[in-house]
């Protein structure tokens, strides 16, 4: 690093979206640290001037945003450059490699960012992969339908959350979910859709912390909610796995060989992966931490929080024990059941009196229209619980999530898809 001037206030730059969940948790750690956040947000000009937001960027229009951000960094030194979603990730690598700062490379982190070279690479780096074909959305599904294998998953390249994606079992249905992508990717980015062969098998999540290039997994959630499709919402995540030690260690192996495959080397890993007789699939690996609010179920005995761990590494700190504190936690992402108007929220402070539930957060506002995948995304909230063990933690997020009433007024159902 540069020799700083004494009265140099160590600055992280933040990329975020307007409505991301994960903006509080980074400004406590930061306040923690004593760092300095200067928020990028995407946001066009006026509405920033009215926010209050310095850093106005078009997430849409990366080298204009790489461009203000180094222009920025002319006028105040920043030491770090981190995304808070995915969107974010390649503007934060091109950026902090002009900047000369340390960060995954621009050619993993779009590698991450797209579904089809995250296949391409990991299917070159040796790791299991499914069939894949992408198509661009112009092409006639009549065609595509009488090609490939079923069951199949249908996927937008560029979105997360499980946007868009469906799975089809035959081709009727395959051309129904071909309409529906499309109708997504016309009200958001991305021309071409993935079709790849279905993956049966559990499915886990693992967040974990590449530091001197060396993977440190920090939790692996066992998703007990079957995820079968047709779309595959998030509920519920519970730490620590229940797999056996074999199947941990084969997920761990597979998550590093997943990392290496798509040259992520520094900073925090998501990964989505399945689990089969034989095999343990990637289905995602992303350059960032867990969404949501969900970080807030991972608990280090060092008292540091998961956004504290990564502006500590990222603005050169020491990371310190990645020890997890003992129990069990989990967390439910509460699913939107149905379109409409939230109209009203109750129950959550009987299922909050429950035992082993910590809180009950609704992140969804009333009176505000609500869409569910796969053409929308977000929650209604969180459910956080914790426990002695994995079985108590995931009957508790169940029982809570019984207590909670959620009335949605119907409002103008989508065009009707041919
Ligand atoms: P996103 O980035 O939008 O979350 P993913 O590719 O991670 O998209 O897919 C979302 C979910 O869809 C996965 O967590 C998984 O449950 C399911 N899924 C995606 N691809 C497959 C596949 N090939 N086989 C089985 N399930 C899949």
């Amino acid at each position: 690093m540069s020799t700083l001037h004494p009265d140099h206030i160590t600055t992280v730059v933040l990329l975020a979206s307007p409505n991301t969940y994960r903006s509080l948790p980074f400004v406590a750690a930061a306040e923690k640290l004593g760092l300095k956040i200067q928020w990028g947000v995407d946001l066009p000009t006026p509405l920033a001037d009215e926010w209050n937001i310095a850093l106005p960027l078009d997430f849409r229009n990366s080298e204009k945003a790489v461009r203000t951000l180094t222009e920025f960094a002319e006028h105040q030194p920043v030491d770090a450059v981190i995304a808070l979603d995915d969107i974010a990730t390649v503007i934060a690598a091109k950026t902090a490699a002009r900047l000369g700062l340390a960060h995954n490379s621009p050619s993993s982190a779009l590698a991450t960012r797209d579904k089809l070279i995250m296949r391409e690479r990991l299917r070159a780096g040796g790791v299991a992969c499914p069939g894949f074909v992408a198509y661009p959305m112009d092409l006639d599904p009549n065609y595509i339908a009488v090609q490939i294998r079923y069951p199949c998953v249908l996927k937008p390249l560029l979105l997360n959350g499980s946007r868009g994606v469906i799975r089809a079992n035959n081709q009727v249905e395959f051309k129904q979910a071909w309409r529906r992508v499309c109708s997504v990717l016309r009200h958001s980015v991305g021309k071409h859709i993935l079709v790849e062969d279905y993956i049966p098998g559990q499915e886990v999540a693992v967040e974990a912390l590449i530091a001197q290039n060396e993977l440190h997994v920090l939790a692996i959630f066992d998703k007990p909610d079957p995820l079968e499709g047709p779309f595959f919402e998030e509920t519920i995540y519970v730490t620590p796995s229940r797999l056996s030690t074999d199947k941990q260690d084969a997920v761990i192996t597979t998550t590093r060989e997943s990392s290496r495959a798509l040259g992520l080397h520094f900073g925090p890993v998501h990964a989505e992966l399945r689990l089969d007789e034989t095999s343990v699939w990637p289905i995602e690996v992303a350059g960032r931490s867990i969404g949501g609010l969900c970080s807030r179920t991972l608990r280090f005995k060092s008292g540091v929080s998961l956004e504290e761990l990564i502006l500590r590494q990222a603005t050169g700190l020491d990371i310190g024990s990645l020890e997890a504190e003992r129990g069990s936690r989990g967390v439910m992402m509460i699913p939107i059941p149905a379109r409409g108007l939230l109209r009203s929220v109750t129950g959550v402070n009987a299922a909050e009196e429950l035992d082993g539930i910590k809180s009950v957060e609704i992140t969804a506002k009333t009176n505000y229209p609500l869409l569910p995948l796969p053409e929308g995304e977000g929650y209604l909230g969180f459910i956080f619980a914790l426990g002695d063990d994995p079985e108590k933690v995931e009957a508790a997020l169940r029982r809570a999530h019984s207590l909670l009433s959620f009335e949605i007024e119907p409002d103008i159902p989508l065009e009707p898809v041919q």
